[in-house]
């Protein structure tokens, strides 16, 4: 997708650190962390929304869900952590490009 600046990343267009890479996703530090550990989980294939839901992206946010656990101890989350994907306008969404954030690294505010 042009001007995606996730699929920049993937493709390697932007120089990012990859902390964890397959065929189907890679995760990388947030530019700016909203906690002292922060995440972004990245499909390598392009769709903004869980509305685009299809067959193929479902196998692609399944696995992620299955690698994200086993990255734990790795990045720091074993004490626990927060998942969020952000979607649409009103969900704070600003790269359309389906994400999964990771935050932890100290205790969250409720909310
Ligand atoms: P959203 O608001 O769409 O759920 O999250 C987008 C996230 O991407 C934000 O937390 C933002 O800081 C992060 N981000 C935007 N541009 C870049 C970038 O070029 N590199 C990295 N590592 N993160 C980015
Ligand atoms: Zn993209």
């Amino acid at each position: 997708m042009e001007n995606c600046i996730f699929c920049k990343i993937v493709a390697g267009e932007i120089p990012s650190p990859r902390l964890y890479e397959d065929d189907k996703m890679i995760v990388i530090r947030d530019i700016e962390p909203k906690a002292k550990l922060h995440y972004l989980c990245i499909p390598k294939t392009h769709f903004a929304l869980l509305s685009e839901m299809n067959d193929v992206r479902a196998e692609i946010v399944k696995h992620c869900f299955q690698v994200i656990p086993t990255l734990e101890k790795q990045l720091g989350l074993e004490e626990g952590y927060r998942v969020i994907i952000n979607q649409g306008e009103n969900g704070g969404q600003t790269v359309h490009h389906l994400h999964i954030h990771l935050l932890g690294g100290e205790k969250l505010a409720d909310f």
